[in-house]
């Protein structure tokens, strides 16, 4: 059911008999969740206060895979490939390109020790993920090996343009019914969880609209959202960067441990970035242009790890920086929200009705076709409100947003980092 006290009342559930749900937040989360809400039977109003892919989502690099550690990450990165393999072949504008992943860790790195155990972890995991002989990576790949100690290669990866993916999948979203509300920004509103204060571009006066549900996928934005309702989220955002090189490279994704950058094949030639910034950003102002050290320190790698550069430099096309979230343990936070025992916890007839999806430590993009699918999921089943079969929930326990003490400190980290990976 939705309702505005600006402009005439309206019962959307006796129109359909379908939950009303705000999606907040249009990047590659909010987007994929507002299309698996919708189409499972829901009345879905996505509101991105910009355009869609405005933010982190519109600043990814592409790099997707399923190479991880724990259980739980594992699993979701295999469902979010299949669906990237599956929408390469059917969602008209999106391309998925597959493309081997290494990880590579240079003699002398203490971290080479933890290589081939990470490894086993991932493959109990069904991952495809092998420890190679640097030497027999260079008959494969052009790329350097000469200072490795040790690689891995995760076969079942690939990459692509995270913008096309937002782009294609908010064409699906107004195919599905959602109202996709862009120039838009929405805050919550203290004392209702599901009341928004809508906010569209144009002057036009803000009006307060009420959901069933509201689901905030608002990137770096996310904390400051909830904390208009009073609630606080350890959800803290940081600067990464990226660059892309006119350099022609033809060969495998590249995560070079060691110097803590990545690279892949990109239509200018090639992509390469982290740059991590290992304090707080402020979403509402942070630099968007790529650091001269960030620019230097890539070139650098690049010249010791890819053949094809030599001695010539990268001859970089653009470099620029983007907001990632880290969050007390490295896990994002995914379902429903709220101050435990607090009136403004949002429960209605049993069911939560505030959700949060948020804090992914720079894997954000890759994951998101499956954290979609599982918010859209978990918010239609808590909306069911059966409380005998919460076992059957989808919501991952490790992911629970409640699970914080509220005490915790946040450490950023570089998201693809071994130590991250083993920590997971
Ligand atoms: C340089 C760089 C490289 C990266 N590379 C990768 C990679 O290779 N692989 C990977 O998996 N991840 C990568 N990431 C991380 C990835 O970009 C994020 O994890 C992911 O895009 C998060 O998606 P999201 O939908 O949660 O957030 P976002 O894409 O940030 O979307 C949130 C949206 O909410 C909107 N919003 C905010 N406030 C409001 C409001 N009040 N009302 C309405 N809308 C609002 C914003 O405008 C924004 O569009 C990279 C990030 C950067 C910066």
């Amino acid at each position: 059911m939705t309702r505005s006290t600006s402009a005439p009342e309206r019962d959307s559930r006796s129109e359909t008999d379908s939950p009303s749900i705000a999606v907040v937040g249009g990047g590659a989360v909010g987007v994929t969740a507002a299309v698996d809400l919708a189409s499972r039977g829901a009345d879905v109003t996505l509101y991105e206060r910009g355009d869609l892919a405005a933010e982190s989502s519109g600043r990814a690099a592409g790099v997707l895979y399923d190479a991880y550690a724990e259980d739980v990450d594992a699993a979701l990165a295999a469902r979010a490939m299949e669906r990237f393999r599956s929408f390469g072949r059917s969602l008209p504008g999106f391309t998925f390109t597959p493309c081997p992943y290494v990880i590579a860790v240079r003699e002398g790195d203490p971290d080479a020790d933890a290589v081939p155990s990470m490894v086993d972890r991932m493959r109990a995991h069904g991952r495809d993920v092998s420890v190679v002989d640097p030497s027999d990576l260079a008959d494969r790949f052009p790329i350097s090996v000469d200072d490795l100690a040790v690689a891995a290669v995760a076969e079942g990866a690939g990459w692509c343009d995270p913008a096309s993916y937002v782009a294609a999948m908010g064409r699906r979203a107004h195919d599905e019914g959602v109202a996709v509300e862009t120039g838009t920004a929405v805050s919550l509103t203290d004392g209702d969880v599901t009341a928004l204060r809508v906010d569209a571009e144009g002057g036009s006066a803000p009006e307060t609209r009420e959901f069933d549900a509201v689901v905030v996928a608002a990137g770096a934005h996310t904390a400051d959202i909830l904390a208009g309702a009073g609630i606080a989220v350890p959800v803290v955002p940081y600067r990464v960067q990226a660059l892309t090189s006119r350099i022609a490279y033809d060969g495998p994704m590249v995560y070079d441990a060691t110097a803590g950058v990545y690279l892949r094949p990109h239509p200018t030639g090639l992509l390469a970035g982290d740059g991590t910034e290992p304090v707080a950003a402020d979403p509402e102002e942070y630099d968007r242009a790529g650091d001269d050290w960030f620019v230097e320190s890539v070139s650098e790698t690049l010249r010791e790890r890819v053949d094809a550069v030599g001695g010539e430099g990268p001859d970089v096309e653009r470099a620029w920086a983007g907001l990632c979230t880290a969050t007390p343990d490295g896990d994002p936070l995914v379902g429903p929200v709220g101050p435990v025992g607090d009136e403004r916890r949002g429960r209605v007839d049993g069911a939560d009705r505030l959700f949060v999806a948020a804090g992914w430590q720079g894997h954000g993009f890759m994951r998101a076709p499956a954290t979609g699918e599982l918010v859209a999921e978990g918010v239609l089943a808590s909306l069911g409100g059966d409380e005998s079969e919460a076992s059957a929930s989808p919501w991952i326990d490790a992911f629970a947003p409640d699970r914080f003490d509220g005490d915790e400190t946040v450490e950023i980290v570089e998201g693809m980092s071994i130590e991250g990976r083993l920590e997971g």
